[in-house]
């Protein structure tokens, strides 16, 4: 049996500037890249045409390509992790496995399991940081405690991005691009540390994992500098393409966050700081778990919610009679994908107009977004809700007709989403703002005033 090095992938698709990979390819022993298509996570998606399972089969088999071209392959699984991992070490000897942190719940459980087995037979187990800049309390409070809130958060990690600079003489002293922090990793550089084959693994299909392809389409990872460099003043406006739209390939690690964040740095300091953003959910994901399941702040717990079923279904579907929150609703419907400004009024309004409990609309986009992230969506909607990190008020509640007038003035998303808008086929708003908007606040204050 030959003696390998593995390199689990998980959510960092790629060859190039791989923490994980880069390390394992350096270590010595040859290296065999594996996928697990993991069926705890894939029996819980209930659409059997999941956009996602495409995304990632799609990804792996150009992955595939390029190592056949390198004279390699990866091996791609379909089962639970430790029943792979159980069959895996019965056909190789492994030496070391190497994989980049995962700070979702389940992941956290996963890896400790498959740690424990391979421990058992001396096999260690390596893991990096990838899928973040700064994780867990790498960025904390002067006494070591993690941030709970953002603006200081996000002051110290744009502090500590320079506290580390690199001596490279192509960019000048004290810039950020030298910071050691985003260096890349230059893991093509030692692919010749490749596992050869001769012979190629078997690639599943989707069908015989029980899922079919999407008819949605994948938006681009190469992103215009002008996109970048626009971004301040373009990304609050639905109708227009003024964000990225990169947020899968974040998910998925189809591209480095540290190469789009250099790419940000004197093109865009708004672009950056919806990055850091993203590290702060995560780190608030890592050091607070609870949240996955709870409210950040505990007393929203006790909000009576009025959880009507078919308030609900209005909502999914796009009915409401706000034509700004129907909009997008009707966007995430059709392609997965929802403009940041409009999951916070969509969101705001299910929470606080129909006084529906956040997690039920975080479960719908979980099951619906493309760029679906646990840490940044929980974010958003304790965001949305008032239950979370924020230090604004619960009393902010978003007038979704004010929200309309000012990020989607001529109607264009609208009308791209709404055809009837304007016409005796579209229904009424299903609920008066003021009346909403006051009985809402009575609710809130109720709950959050019982001792
Ligand atoms: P851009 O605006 O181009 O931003 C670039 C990248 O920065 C994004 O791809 C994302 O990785 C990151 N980013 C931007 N805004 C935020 C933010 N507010 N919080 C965290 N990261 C951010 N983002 C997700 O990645 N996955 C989710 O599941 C998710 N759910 C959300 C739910 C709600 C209720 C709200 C209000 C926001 C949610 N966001 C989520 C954050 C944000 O809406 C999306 O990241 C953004 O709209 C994705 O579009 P984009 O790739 O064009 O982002």
């Amino acid at each position: 049996m030959p003696v390998v090095n593995i390199f689990w992938f998980r959510r960092d698709l790629r060859l190039n500037d791989n923490a994980g990979l880069y390390h394992a390819l350096k270590a010595g022993f040859p290296v065999l890249p594996l996928f697990i298509f993991d069926t705890n996570i894939l029996e819980k998606l209930e659409d059997k045409t999941d956009a996602r399972v495409s995304f990632i089969h799609e990804t792996l088999r150009a992955l595939k390509s390029a190592l056949n071209e390198l004279g390699s392959d990866i091996m791609v699984a379909y089962g639970h992790p430790e029943a792979v991992w159980s069959t895996l070490l019965e056909s190789y000897q492994v030496n070391a496995v190497f994989t980049n942190h995962d700070y979702e719940p389940y992941a956290i459980q996963r890896d400790q399991g498959i740690a424990n087995l391979l421990h058992g037979k001396n096999i260690t187990f390596h893991t990096f940081k990838d899928q973040v800049i700064f994780e867990k309390l790498e960025v904390c409070k002067d006494d070591g405690t993690p941030y709970t809130v953002f603006t200081p958060y996000a002051r110290k990690w744009k502090a500590k991005l320079l506290s580390k600079l690199v001596d490279d003489s192509a960019v000048p002293a004290n810039n950020p691009l030298a910071s050691f922090y985003l260096q890349p990793y230059p893991t093509t550089n030692y692919l010749s540390g490749l596992l050869k084959t001769t012979q190629n693994f078997a690639f599943p299909s989707l069908e015989s994992m029980g899922f079919r392809a999407t008819h949605l389409s994948f938006p681009d990872k190469n992103v215009t500098r002008g996109t970048i460099k626009n971004y301040g003043e373009k990304r609050d406006f639905p109708a227009i393409q003024g964000t990225s739209k990169l947020g899968i390939h974040f998910r998925f690690g189809t591209i480095s966050i540290r190469e789009k964040a250099r790419h940000s740095i004197g093109l865009s300091e708004v672009f950056l700081n919806e990055l850091i953003w993203r590290d702060f959910y995560a780190m608030i994901l890592a050091n607070f778990p609870y949240v996955a399941t709870r409210s950040f702040r505990s007393k929203y717990d006790g909000i009576e919610w009025r959880n009507e079923e078919s308030d609900f279904q209005k909502w999914c579907e796009g009915k409401t009679g706000y034509p700004i929150v129907d909009a997008g609703m009707r966007e995430l419907n059709a392609t997965g994908y929802m403009h940041n400004r409009v999951r916070m009024i969509t969101a705001s309004f299910l929470t606080k107009h129909l006084l529906i409990n956040w997690q039920w609309g975080e479960a719908y986009f979980a099951a619906k977004l493309l760029d679906f992230d646990l840490a940044s969506n929980n974010g958003g909607w304790q965001w949305a809700a008032g239950c979370g990190t924020d230090a604004a008020p619960y009393f902010r509640v978003f007038n979704p007709s004010a929200q309309q007038e000012k990020f989607d003035k001529q109607g264009h998303y609208i009308r791209q989403w709404v055809p009837e808008y304007g016409t005796p086929a579209y229904p009424a708003p299903m609920v008066d703002h003021a009346f909403a908007r006051k009985r809402c606040l009575q609710v809130y204050k109720a709950s959050l005033e019982t001792p």
